[in-house]
Order: C-alpha cells, then sequence, then structure tokens
C-alpha cells in the first residue's frame, strides 16, 4: 500500500539527448511528481543484438531517480515496437492485418502466436528482471504498454482489431477444435464466383489455406468465437508476462495499463478477465479534453474501480494538459489549440483518485516533436502556463492522501452487466453493423445511475455465471443481446431470490449459438413476464405511462433512440407505459421475491444525449422500489448543468471520505445531506483542515459548502455513511 500517491509522468529517454536527462527527472521533481513510468521502448534499447544486452540507459534514468528521489514505474516491454533483429529473425512472426499485409510498420511488432516471439522475449525478461529488481527506486512493472492489438493507427477499422498471421488462424482452429470437441463446429459460409454468399454452409477446418473470418462470410456464431480467441490471445500473453516475471521477482507487484474507453469496450481486450491476471488492475484514460466534463471518463473509471475489487488501481497514462491537436494525429500535430480553462486538470485529476486509484501518471513530459501532452517543450523548457494546475495538485494529494490511503471505495448496491457476446455480436457486418451501440448503452444506463447519485459497479458474464449478483440488490442489463443458458439460469435466480433486474429493447434475441430466437432466450420470458418479436427501426419513439409510477404522474412521456419492439405481455405482468399506437412499452411483474422491468424501447441509449427528466425519474423510481440506500442528496447546485458536479466517497475503518467536484465553469454552493450509521459526526475540509460547521437531525447531517470552478472539496466525514 502507498503512503504517497504516485504522482508523475512518462518519461521516454530514447527521444531524448543524453545530457537532458538529469534536467528532465530534477524538473519533474521540482514541479510537484513524485514518479516517473518509463521504459515502453526498452526492449530494441536495452537488446539491440540478439543475446547482446545493455542496460545502460535505463541504469542511467534509474540512478538520476534515486538521486532525486523519484519513484520509478517500469515496464516489462513486448511490443512497442519489437525489435528490428526480431523481425527479420522470424519474419513470419510480424502481425498481419485483414489485408494479409504486414501491420503496423510504425510500431512493428511479433504476434504472441509465434513461439519464436515468446522464446526471445522470455531470455530477454530473465536478462531485464534481475537486472532492476533490486533498484531501490523500482516500485511496480507495467506489463507491455496498452496490451491489445492494433495492427495500424488505423483504430476506428474494427477488422484491424484482430491478427490474421497463419500462427494465430492454426491456433484458432486448434482452440475451436478444442472448445467444440464432440460437437459441430461453427462454419463459414461459401463465397460464390459472384462474390454472394452462398446458404451452404462449410466448415471451418475444411478449407485451405484457413480464411480469414471476415464478418461478411463468417456465421454469427463463428465471427463471435473469432473475436473471443483475440480476447483469449491477449489474456493469454498477459497471464504468460506474469509468469516470466514473477519466475526472477515476486516482490513487486505487476500491473498494465488496459485500454479502458468507449469505443475501446469494443476492441480485443477483455478488460474483466485482463484483470484478473494482474496483481493490481491499470489503465490508460483518456478523457475529452474538449468538455469540461464527459460522463463517459467517470463510467470508464467506474469500469477500473470494479475490477479493482477493493484493492485499489493505477493510473498509468492521463492526460494533464487541456490541449488538443488540430488534426488529431498526435505523431505530426500541424497545429495545437488549447481547449478551455487549464483548471480542468484538477478535477480530471482526482477524479480518479476518488475512485481509490493509487497512481496517477501523465502522459507525456516531453517528446521530440511538437505535440499536444506535454509538460516541456521539445527542447525541454517548461510550459509554465500549465504549472500553477499541477502545483495545486501536488499540494492538494500530500496533504489528503494519507487520509484516503487505507481507504475503499464504497460498496455499490447496484451492477451494470458488461456482455462481452452482445459487444462481439454488434461488431459483425451487414445489416448487424452497430459498432457504436454497446457503449451507448452502457454509458447511458451509468448516467442514470450518475444522475440519481447511485454508484454503480461493472460485473461480467463470468462473474455473474459465479454468483457475483448475491451482492447486490439491482442488475441493469442494457444491450443484452445473446443470453446462454448460464447466464439466464443466474439472473432467473438472482430475481427468485430477491434481486431487481431492468433491461431494454432486444434483451436477450440471441441464444449461445448465435440464433436468433424467441425472445428473451433462456426462458427469460416467464421471469420478465413478456414476449417479444423482432424490433423495428423507429425514430426516437415515444412512450407514456398508464399509470402513476413512482415520482412519475400518469401520462408522463419518455424517449427510446432508434427502435422499438413489439411485445406480448404475459399474464404475470402489467404494462404501465404504452407506445404512442397504444402497444405496450414498458412491463413490470414479480418473479417470486424478485421484481423485473423491461423496456421496449433503447431508453437507456436515448438518456445518454437526451438526460430526460423523465426517464432519470423512472430509474429512481424503481431503485427506491428496490430498496436501493441513498447516503447523499444535493440541492441548490446553482449551476445550469447539475451533472456537472459529481459526489463519490472512499469508506475507512472509521470514517468517510466525500469527494465533490465541480466541473463547472462557475462556482456552485450545494446544500448537501447525508445519511449517517451514527447519530453524530465531525466534517472536515481536508485540504483547508478545517473544520466545516453542519448541522445533525437524527441520522441525518446537512451543510452547505461554496466550491470555486473547476474545483474539488475532500471532505473527512467522521462517521460511515448508510
Ligand atoms: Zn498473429
Amino acid at each position: 500500500m502507498n503512503r504517497q500517491l504516485y504522482f508523475g509522468v512518462d518519461y521516454i529517454p530514447e527521444s531524448i539527448p543524453p545530457n537532458e536527462w538529469r534536467m528532465d527527472l530534477e524538473n519533474i521533481k521540482k514541479v510537484g511528481f513524485n514518479t516517473i513510468r518509463t521504459g515502453v521502448c526498452a526492449w530494441p534499447t536495452c537488446e539491440p543484438e540478439p543475446n547482446t544486452y545493455d542496460f545502460g540507459i535505463y541504469d542511467k534514468i534509474m540512478s538520476i531517480c534515486k538521486d532525486i528521489g523519484l519513484s520509478v514505474i517500469l515496464t516489462v516491454p513486448q511490443n512497442l515496437p519489437s525489435p528490428r533483429w526480431l523481425l527479420e529473425m522470424y519474419p513470419e512472426s510480424w502481425v498481419v492485418n485483414h489485408r494479409g499485409e504486414k501491420g503496423h510498420l510504425r510500431w512493428p511488432y511479433a504476434c504472441f502466436n509465434h513461439p519464436g516471439l515468446r522464446e526471445r522475449s522470455a531470455l530477454f525478461i530473465k536478462e531485464y528482471v534481475p537486472h532492476f529488481r533490486d533498484h531501490p527506486s523500482l516500485i511496480m512493472y507495467q506489463l507491455d504498454n496498452e496490451i491489445s492489438y492494433t495492427p495500424e493507427h488505423r483504430l476506428g477499422e474494427k477488422l484491424s482489431f484482430h491478427c490474421y498471421c497463419q500462427n494465430c488462424l492454426k491456433e484458432f482452429n486448434r482452440w475451436l477444435d478444442k472448445k467444440y470437441e464432440g460437437k459441430e463446429r461453427p462454419e463459414v459460409k461459401r463465397q460464390t464466383a459472384t462474390g454472394t454468399i452462398s446458404r451452404e454452409p462449410i466448415p471451418f477446418s475444411d478449407l485451405r489455406p484457413i480464411p480469414l473470418p471476415d464478418p461478411v462470410f463468417c456465421t454469427e456464431l463463428l465471427w463471435v468465437e473469432w473475436r473471443k480467441f483475440q480476447d483469449h490471445v491477449i489474456t493469454m500473453k498477459t497471464k504468460w508476462l506474469v509468469d516470466e516475471v514473477k519466475k526472477y521477482d515476486e516482490i513487486h507487484p505487476l500491473t498494465s495499463n488496459m485500454m479502458i474507453g468507449s469505443w475501446t469496450l469494443l476492441r480485443n481486450h477483455d478488460i474483466f478477465d485482463l484483470s484478473r491476471q494482474l496483481d493490481f488492475v491499470g489503465t490508460s484514460s483518456y478523457t475529452d479534453v474538449t468538455k469540461d466534463y464527459d460522463i463517459q471518463d467517470s463510467a470508464n473509471l467506474s469500469i477500473a474501480r470494479s475490477n479493482a475489487k477493493g484493492k485499489g488501481w493505477h493510473v498509468l497514462e492521463r492526460k494533464g494538459v487541456p490541449l488538443k491537436s488540430l488534426n488529431h494525429d498526435i505523431f505530426d500535430a500541424n497545429g495545437i489549440m488549447k481547449t478551455g480553462d487549464n483548471r480542468r486538470v484538477i478535477t480530471w485529476s482526482w477524479r480518479p483518485v476518488a475512485y481509490g486509484a493509487r497512481s496517477l501518471i501523465y502522459w507525456i513530459w516531453r517528446l521530440a516533436r511538437p505535440n499536444d501532452y506535454s509538460f516541456a517543450y521539445p527542447d525541454g523548457t517548461l510550459a509554465t502556463e500549465f504549472l500553477p494546475a499541477i502545483d495545486k495538485l501536488s499540494t492538494g494529494f500530500q496533504k489528503v492522501y494519507p487520509h484516503i490511503a487505507e481507504a475503499k471505495p464504497y460498496p455499490s448496491e447496484v451492477a451494470i452487466l458488461f456482455s462481452k457476446s452482445s459487444i462481439h455480436l454488434s461488431q459483425k457486418s451487414g445489416d448487424f453493423n452497430i459498432p457504436e451501440v454497446p457503449s451507448q448503452a452502457y454509458t447511458g444506463s451509468f448516467a442514470t445511475l450518475w444522475d440519481n447519485r447511485v454508484q454503480a459497479d461493472f460485473v461480467d458474464e463470468e462473474e455473474v455465471r459465479k454468483g457475483i449478483l448475491c451482492n447486490y440488490k439491482v442488475l441493469f442489463a442494457p444491450f443484452l443481446y445473446v443470453i446462454d443458458e448460464g447466464i439466464a439460469e443466474a439472473l432467473r435466480k438472482f430475481v427468485a431470490e430477491g434481486g431487481n433486474l431492468i433491461w431494454d429493447a432486444e434483451s436477450g434475441s440471441y441464444d449461445k449459438e448465435m440464433y436468433y430466437y424467441k425472445v428473451p432466450a433462456g426462458g427469460l420470458d416467464q421471469v420478465m413476464h413478456y414476449q417479444a418479436h423482432m424490433p423495428y427501426g423507429e425514430e426516437k419513439p415515444q412512450l407514456s405511462l398508464n399509470e402513476d409510477y413512482g415520482s412519475l404522474a400518469k401520462g408522463s412521456v419518455l424517449k427510446g433512440y432508434a427502435w422499438w419492439e413489439e411485445i406480448e405481455v404475459l399474464p404475470s405482468g402489467r404494462a404501465i407505459a404504452s407506445f404512442s399506437d397504444g402497444r405496450p412499452a414498458i412491463v413490470v411483474g414479480q418473479y417470486d421475491k424478485g421484481t423485473t422491468m423491461h423496456v421496449a424501447t433503447d431508453i437507456f441509449r436515448a438518456y445518454l444525449f437526451d438526460r430526460s427528466m423523465e426517464t432519470r425519474n423512472l430509474v429512481d423510481s424503481f431503485l427506491t422500489k428496490a430498496g436501493v440506500k441513498r447516503p447523499i442528496s444535493i440541492a441548490n447546485i446553482g449551476a445550469d448543468e447539475d451533472d456537472r458536479f459529481e459526489a463519490t466517497f472512499l469508506e475507512s475503518e472509521d470514517s468517510t471520505i466525500l469527494f465533490l467536484l465541480n466541473s463547472n465553469s462557475m462556482k456552485v454552493q450545494p446544500k448537501i445531506s447525508l445519511n449517517l450509521k451514527e447519530k453524530e459526526c465531525k466534517l472536515k475540509d481536508l485540504i483547508i483542515r478545517q473544520l466545516i460547521p453542519s448541522k445533525t437531525e437524527g441520522l441525518k447531517v446537512t451543510f452547505d459548502i461554496k466550491i470555486d470552478p473547476y474545483d474539488v472539496k475532500i471532505i473527512q466525514v467522521s462517521a460511515k455513511l448508510t
């Protein structure tokens, strides 16, 4: 457990003249940082030729860090880039893109499925880790960099998330054989001479050469399996790196900077499965720097926090300056523009800490080219305009961190189910080409909770199969297209035992064979009290309530986004809302001890864009009926957009740390009430170290507070919240 927040920057010595390293590191220390992350490019540097090791650069960097008192998070590199000699030694190890070309020419690297890479990487780790493991500045290892497959810089192109080399295809074939032993394997549709797809499928294994699993020619099942296989490769690679490093160092913890972000949800690295391989969750965490606040940022940090399971976690890359390249290509900036107030960095730096992060590392101190990420210019001089914010953060972290070092996140009563199968299916081409939908659905459902001041965990399918839902009162299952028997049984049991389940249109459309099915799949029609037909596209379908529901009055109007579903309500359910043509739109019901709600349109996606008060109240009423506790209520924020004001908690043995983050460009003056477990409590501002006047009535304490634009208050409450 670190006694201070690891607050720092990334440093790439290969891109800086050696006689300037000391100046840079001294500047890093001087402006208030205490840590660097380094070594992402270290393999080619430290093994310039096969079996010739030269650790001089990093010896020097580590030694300066020791002299001046900087901690070091050292990368155990593999793919950014792989050494050139490795790719020459094993030309067939080079990653291959979907067009059959060598992929990622800027950072050439070798595929994990090539045995040559593993052999050479193991030899390197055997020299590298023992060389640095006893260095006093070393605090932790980061495994590789942004561990996933990216053959080229076209990140938006979904096929570019996979490696199509012969080793991957052969390995995929073996993986399928094992998974489908004794069963019929998924198939590829035959492409005819005219390019159309024959209805007659052919077994994948009969094709020579092994074909590219192109989404157009795959069956749904084969496509989902191909994507699951790619997830599996990245997880295996991570597990492999963990095992190799632990052979030589069992003391220093291992993390990696996974990419947890909106569109990276669609990538092939399974954040949940990867988290299970690491000592600590780590993430690259970039937010939209053109906005004061982006709720996606809070959703991403919640995914990291959920996966950390109370252990603390690390932000290994975050942006520390509000700059943006005009052409949006970070490697060839034609111009750099400042977007908004420098003080934005205050809230976007405290936010991960408020979610339990134990490091905050910014990308990057300095690069040789002009770029929109640096604190220093290419010649090393300081970009002084950004330093007041860093100074303020550094001072704040020093004062507050000792009080939160042992704290854990406040336990959530609500979970959001993250379905990797559904995401994979959504990435298929043709009429199922809806890549952006999953992240909108997850973020939208998160927003309905966050705006109601309710913290949610994210859980994945494997955790649900293993019974994690018994920890929660409410489950949101947005975008749950694919439901297999294991998930269906876990959801049925959750509701039967008193859980409360809410989902929206097209849930359970596909069974595990990826067949469009009786909806919902897995016998859940009895639990959810409806059956559905194919959904229809419609712009923003409207639904209105047929009766009062919680705080919503009869006649209230809610909106969907792009779809509505024709549903038949079973006798055990009740339609509480109808579409404008009178068809049922929301079905509620009881199943054994629990309750359910199905909304027959994509209401969570709609909420992300319209933030309608009616949808917020619908969710609030569902949560209230389910008995979800509300530790905090906030009134009179005084800014136009109260969704830019956040409150979150950490819990320690006998107190609660309350973080109030104001991402508005104006001062806010909220009135805050906390529901306590004990009758008395004191409130202390941990930054200015003063008591805050408050009024206690029974188990409720109320106080007023002023928070400047883009500022934070961190308050120690000497009691636990209910
Ligand atoms: Zn490959």
